[in-house]
């Protein structure tokens, strides 16, 4: 038995995971995400994959992010005909995620060339896919659920557990059996954490694995806890309704929006908050909402006992509304207050919440609401590291609007749970932990860290290079 792994994307950097299995000379690849990050250099990583498709036995996806499934379609349009595997939920929330990409890049193409013959230059960038390449990914994707083992390859079984990390989201465990021999290794996909709205927790339950290759997003962080998250909501709201202002909240339209709108609808149902006009303005929130109500398999147990054992829908009640058309989307700005917003996209670099923006930062009652990361050099970023003014849509506006940051929401776990998470699982026959999908302070912190609290044996995964797990 010969396994190789090594990964082509997510080392010692947090996007563009894929990583690969090569059993006995067959390529198993868990994710094909795509490189985010500045827009050239990320072009230029996204147009080379690293491996020819006639290779690739098979592709397993881990959860529907952009940095997960994000280059699926490129391998699609190369060729690539083979089985993709993934939970139920993950296949509607990938094929969503594809297809946004592929209309922002035909809309990116249009603008930039525009703006290239304005200025009478050259023009040949062309997107990487587009929507007929992102739907014949979909087809190719099998649906996998949570704990149902199946065979992928001669002797190599494949089994989904819960990540806790967003909707549909799973860990890969994979179980070679050759010659009398057995190798099990755990790919984690991003790693989410303990009481996060919605979903059910990270499993613990998984069977023994000799390597696990494990994220380190926040492997120098620890964040707050949940419970803290809907407290200061709370808080804010009472103050909102006081002073009939408005909450704004920039959000990525998958999970987060849910989160915050099932959190309202919390709050109102056990009367912590009175009922305030929620309008959720995104069309892309909007379906990833309906996503969400098709697959109530992936809810944990406080959604199921709050709501569905009352037969009452999580992401919907009387003052929530979701906002599809632009017209009713201006309408927002003579909306008199107490009113929230949430809308994407989530660092205020597009979308419709830079307009909300335009028109209430510089009114002393609105408060605008951070909930997620902010990249450097962002909208986003400048509102939450509260500068004075800010330039949105090519005019300056002055910052009398109050921001407020809530750190709880965080979909990955901090080094603290990432331990406790190992901790709870069986190690007893673990060989090697490989750590991906993170920055280099951050994961040689985690290492130390790990090495500590008793895993030694874990080892920064570099680009390209290959670890021999036969041993
Ligand atoms: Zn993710």
């Amino acid at each position: 038995m010969d396994i190789k792994f090594y990964s082509l994307g997510a080392c010692e950097e947090v996007t563009g995971s894929k990583h690969i299995l090569e059993i006995d000379g067959a390529s198993y690849l868990v994710d094909c995400g795509a490189f985010q990050g500045t827009r050239a250099e990320a072009d230029r990583k996204n147009r080379n994959i690293g491996i020819s498709t006639d290779k690739i036995e098979s592709v397993i996806l881990t959860h529907g992010h952009f940095d997960h499934c994000g280059l699926l379609p490129l391998l699609a349009k190369q060729g690539y005909r083979k089985n993709i595997y993934a939970t139920p939920a993950t296949r509607d929330i990938a094929s969503l995620v594809m297809m946004d990409s592929a209309k922002i890049q035909a809309r990116d193409a249009i603008y930039l060339k525009n703006q290239a013959q304005k200025k009478g230059e050259e023009f040949n960038w062309q997107p990487l896919y587009d929507e007929k390449d992102a739907i014949q990914a979909t087809e190719q994707i099998i649906s996998v659920p949570y704990k149902r083992p199946i065979f992928i390859g001669n002797g190599i079984t494949l089994e989904l557990y819960d990540a806790g990390h967003i909707l549909g989201s799973a860990m890969v465990f994979l179980s070679v059996k050759k010659n009398g021999k057995e190798r099990k290794i755990l790919f984690s996909g991003d790693l989410g954490r303990k009481g996060k709205p919605i979903i059910r927790n990270p499993t613990n339950k998984i069977p023994a694995p000799d390597y696990i290759v494990l994220e380190s997003t926040y492997g120098d962080r620890r964040h707050s806890t949940t419970d803290s998250a809907m407290e200061k909501l709370g808080e804010l709201a009472k103050k909102t309704v006081k002073n009939k202002g408005k909450i704004i909240i920039p959000a990525f339209a998958v999970e987060r929006t849910q989160e915050l709108v099932y959190y309202f609808h919390l709050l109102i149902d056990k009367k912590v908050i009175q009922e305030i006009p929620i309008y959720v303005d995104s069309p892309m929130a909007t379906n990833a909402t309906a996503i969400f109500q098709v697959h109530p398999e992936c809810y944990g147990e406080e959604v199921r006992e709050a709501f569905i054992k009352h037969h009452k829908n999580p992401f919907g009640f009387n003052s929530l509304h979701y906002v599809t058309s632009i017209e009713e989307s201006k309408k927002l700005n003579d909306h008199p207050g107490p009113l929230i917003i949430i809308s994407a996209d989530g660092m205020c670099e597009a979308g419709r919440v830079q307009y909300h923006l335009v028109n209430s930062i510089s009114d002393p009652n609105t408060t605008i609401l951070i909930v997620g990361y902010m990249a450097q050099n962002t909208l986003g970023r400048k509102i939450c590291d509260k500068h004075e003014e800010v330039k949105i849509l090519g005019q300056t506006f002055k910052r009398r609007a109050n921001v407020e940051i809530i750190n709880a929401f965080s979909a990955h776990a901090d080094y603290f749970e990432a331990v406790e998470w190992l901790n709870a699982i069986d190690t007893s026959n673990l060989k090697r932990i490989f750590l991906v999908h993170g920055e280099p302070k951050g994961q040689s912190f985690f290492k130390n860290y790990l090495s500590e609290k008793g895993y030694p044996q874990t080892e920064i995964a570099k680009y390209d290079n290959v670890y021999d797990l036969s041993k």
